[in-house]
């Protein structure tokens, strides 16, 4: 799915570093200074801004043993990053703190013999969180959930959900993570204090990558692309092949050729990568790689109809996604991520390109 391509996690531990969203951490930060915790949060932004980064910073900043002192008109989270709290939270072991989300779930039915797609949260996932969270923290003053993935709760498992936000356990402070809150319940927003988190200046991003040893100019370049993401400069830093940009590049220039293109064209190309899935390693994976990066441009796609383009990944490439979406209408949009979505599974289940994608572009992908 494109959740792995938006990954925050792979490349830097989520404690390291927080860019940009000063504003954000001050707020939050003042909250624990004053005391005055909400005991629900939503942080929100597009893939890769730092929504999950923020996110931990608060929780060491609440559960930090020995923050240093506070220093007039200095903004910004404190906590030593050196007590036992920052320390274990650092590496993902600390009682009170808790991170859900799709893999935990998967992760969790994998322990259970169970199996079923993990497109969504599903109401168990809901039921367990809320077992856990009813528990009193045992080391922090908190006991923390951080909830990834949170657009993906389903009416069923949000309504479930919303029983725990109307009640919340006096010690509990829940931090919902979106890609876009207006995929939230309106029911479940209202309970919850939102911090959109919005670009973080190119500079910032660029500073930002120079103290991690990038070079001036691939650094001024990476800062552009990512449009205000520092996840996505910092991966693509950190991957120095910089396959993901390569690899985007490529794949939205096959899809351009192919709306355009005729039947014999694109049977052509459904060959060429059953050719390029036949030779096994990593030319295989670059057949799943392109599927993956067509479902986020297609997901861009249906953002940039529905206005919420600034929630699109492919931050850079607006112009294109625009020029396409005013040839398309929202039920072509809506049908290509469904047969993409499709053609995925049936490739993981090793159906080959030709069958898998062959009927896609031949049958359902639009001619522009
Ligand atoms: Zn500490």
């Amino acid at each position: 799915m494109w959740e792995d391509i938006d990954s925050e996690d792979s490349f830097e531990p989520l404690t390291d570093a927080l860019i940009g969203h000063e504003w954000a951490a001050g707020l939050l930060q003042s909250s624990i200074d004053s005391q005055k915790l909400s005991h629900a949060y939503v942080f929100s932004g597009p893939a890769g801004i730092g929504k999950s980064y923020l996110a931990h910073h608060f929780v060491m900043a609440l559960c930090c043993e020995t923050p240093p002192p506070r220093v007039e008109g200095q903004l910004g989270f404190r906590f030593c990053r050196t007590c036992r709290a920052c320390r274990m939270i650092r590496e993902d072991k600390f009682p009170d703190v808790t991170v859900v989300g799709l893999d935990w779930q998967a992760r969790m039915e994998g322990s259970t013999g169970s199996s079923g797609a993990n497109a969504n949260l599903k109401i168990d996932t809901i039921r367990a969180i809320q077992l856990e969270i009813s528990r009193a923290p045992s080391e922090a003053p908190w006991r923390v959930f951080i909830v990834e993935d949170a657009a993906t709760m389903q009416p069923a498992a949000a309504n479930a959900f919303l029983k725990t936000l109307e009640e919340p356990p006096a010690r509990a402070i829940i931090i919902l993570i979106s890609d876009s809150d207006r995929a939230l319940l309106p029911t479940i927003i209202s309970r919850c204090q939102v911090f959109e988190l919005r670009s973080v200046p190119t500079a910032a991003v660029e500073a930002a990558l120079l103290e991690r040893g990038a070079e001036p100019q691939p650094a001024r370049t990476l800062a552009a692309l990512s449009v205000g993401r520092p996840g996505f400069a910092l991966r693509a830093f950190y991957d120095k092949t910089h396959q993901d940009v390569n690899d985007r590049d490529e794949a939205v220039m096959h899809l351009e050729d192919l709306l355009k293109s005729d039947r014999a064209a694109r049977l052509a190309f459904s060959e060429e990568l059953n050719s390029r899935w036949m030779s096994q390693g990593e030319r295989r994976a670059s057949v799943l790689t392109m599927l993956n990066l067509w479902l986020g441009w297609w997901r861009d796609l249906l953002l940039v109809y529905n206005g919420q383009a600034r929630y699109a990944t492919n931050q850079d490439k607006l112009d294109t996604l625009q020029t396409q979406v005013d040839r398309l209408q929202l039920s072509q949009i809506k049908e290509m991520l469904q047969w993409l979505t499709r053609a995925q599974s049936e490739l993981d289940s090793n159906v080959s390109p030709r069958l898998a994608l062959g009927d896609l572009f031949i049958n359902h992908l639009p001619r522009l």
